[in-house]
């Protein structure tokens, strides 16, 4: 029988998977395949939340895939050679994987495809598989990418994604393929204490009570910080574990102003990777240049510190970037504040923070990341770079009763309301209670001046 083999990427999962029903069509026998890319960890993405996540996301797909007759293929060192070594193992004839938009999964395809045609095999591409709409395939007439947001929108809302696929019925893999076995998150150090689990059956889970149950109010509670109303499907649209064509049929199915507001934010996600693919030196530096000189990692060390501790004395800062550590996620409204509390009111490199938020985040993704950073710091696809968020406002909007802070500063779990926000106006025993959270390490109108200067001599 002829034989095929199935490279899992970012997709790690069995329902509308376009390479795996690729793969099965004929009398076929199928190798799903991982391999633990030496690559990616030379690069440093291998942080310890992803792993952990990574690690049930492997096995939940193997119990998958034996539940359908097969079983995964788990491999470690550099991807071409053990696809290449897989390939010859098991006498395959093709190699069927996902596209994906990075510049290091390019490379990998291109460095896959040479190998196996010199080898006379073929490697097949499937695109709509991490995305909805390809980087690419929606250009305006000028160049090669959008720029902005809403013109990419209105071309990418007038596409008609795929169809769903279903999971297939059955998995049939040659027998005699050696594999490694699978990494289990017990074992592995530096994990944090709530961070969600990973893999498909999971993803599925919180989907289907994601639909019942906060789709219809996404579009007024999605900002709401102690609320909590966002999907919190971000890690499972990172691995893969859910597609993101599905979930924009899924959502549209539900049809109303929380579904509209949902898949408008899908795509966003695509924006990101089709600004990433076309200008992929945007993960390091700056998209458009607004000729900072950033204070460094050297120059602002114990603001840095702080910021990342989450002990600036800037309430709402210090619950998100705790919120980071204990869960390896944070609330994106979170996430768009402290990322302009970094880079403007402490104007420090936007890079230090997007690879501090990379050592965390479960969906810690290089194109969401790096753009949405950039974004933040005025150095990418935003219409409004000077633009400063300012904390307290922010904080007395999207968390008015201070339920947040209180959830994550500890030191202040006994200030009732929103003076939680202001803990250097307590008085009498409140001010006590709060004794052990810090003093802030910046004023804000300073940090603004700072900001305008630097912006205005740029
Ligand atoms: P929901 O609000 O339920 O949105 C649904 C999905 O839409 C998300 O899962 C995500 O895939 C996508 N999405 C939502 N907002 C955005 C956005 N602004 N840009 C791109 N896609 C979006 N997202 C990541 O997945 N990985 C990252 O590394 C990442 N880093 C970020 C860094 C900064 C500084 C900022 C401001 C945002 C970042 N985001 C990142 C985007 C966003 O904050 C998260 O996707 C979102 O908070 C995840 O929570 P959710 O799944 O509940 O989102």
């Amino acid at each position: 029988m002829d034989v095929s083999v199935v490279l899992f990427t970012a997709d790690l999962r069995l329902y509308d998977h376009p390479p795996l029903r690729a793969a099965l069509e004929g009398p076929r026998q199928v190798v799903p395949l991982f391999v633990r890319d030496r690559g990616v960890a030379d690069a440093g993405f291998a942080a310890p939340n992803r792993l952990a996540f990574l690690a049930d996301c492997l096995r939940d797909l193997d119990t998958g895939l034996r539940e359908r007759g097969g079983r995964l293929v788990v491999r470690s060192g550099d991807v071409v050679e053990e696809v290449c070594a897989v390939v010859a193992e098991a006498d395959a004839d093709e190699v069927h994987m996902a596209a994906d938009a990075s510049a290091y999964a390019r490379s990998r395809e291109r460095r896959l495809r040479r190998a196996l045609e010199a080898e006379g095999r073929r490697l097949h591409v499937h695109e709509a598989v991490t995305t909805v709409v390809p980087p690419g395939e929606v250009t305006p007439a000028s160049s090669d990418h959008f720029a902005v947001f809403t013109p990419y929108f209105r071309q990418w809302s007038r596409q008609r994604p795929r169809e769903v696929l279903g999971a297939p019925r059955s998995v049939p893999v040659p027998p005699g393929i050696g594999s490694e076995e699978l990494p289990s998150r017990a074992s592995l150090p530096g994990i944090s204490p709530g961070l969600a689990e990973g893999g498909e059956a999971a993803g599925r889970k919180r989907l289907a009570a994601w639909l019942r149950s906060g789709l219809a109010t996404y579009a007024d509670r999605h900002d709401d910080l102690a609320g909590d109303a966002t999907s919190r499907l971000s890690p499972h649209l990172h691995f893969g574990t859910l597609s993101p064509v599905e979930l924009v049929h899924r959502a549209r199915r539900a049809d109303g102003p929380g579904a509209e507001a949902f898949v408008r934010q899908i795509a966003w996600r695509d924006f990101h990777r089709q600004v990433l693919a076309a200008r992929p030196g945007a993960a390091a530096a700056d998209y458009r240049t607004r000729h900072d000189r950033w204070r460094s990692e050297r120059t602002a060390r114990d603001d840095i510190e702080a910021w990342r501790e989450g002990r600036t004395g800037w309430p709402v800062i210090d619950a998100a970037m705790r919120q980071l550590r204990h869960e390896g996620w944070m609330h994106n409204r979170a996430r768009l504040l402290t990322a302009s509390f970094l880079a403007k009111t402490l104007y420090v490199d936007w890079r230090v923070g997007a690879r501090h938020f990379l050592e965390w985040l479960v969906d810690g993704d290089l194109a969401n990341n790096q753009m949405n950073w950039q974004w933040i710091a005025g150095t990418g696809t935003d219409t409004r770079p000077n633009r400063v968020l300012n904390p307290l406002i922010q904080a007395k909007r999207y968390d008015p009763d201070g339920a947040y802070v209180r959830r994550w500063v500890p030191e202040l779990r006994e200030v009732a309301g929103a003076a939680a926000h202001e803990p250097w106006k307590l008085a009498g025993p409140d001010r006590g209670r709060a004794a052990a959270y810090p003093e802030p390490i910046v004023d804000l109108a300073d940090g603004l001046a700072r900001f305008r200067r630097a912006r205005s001599r740029g």
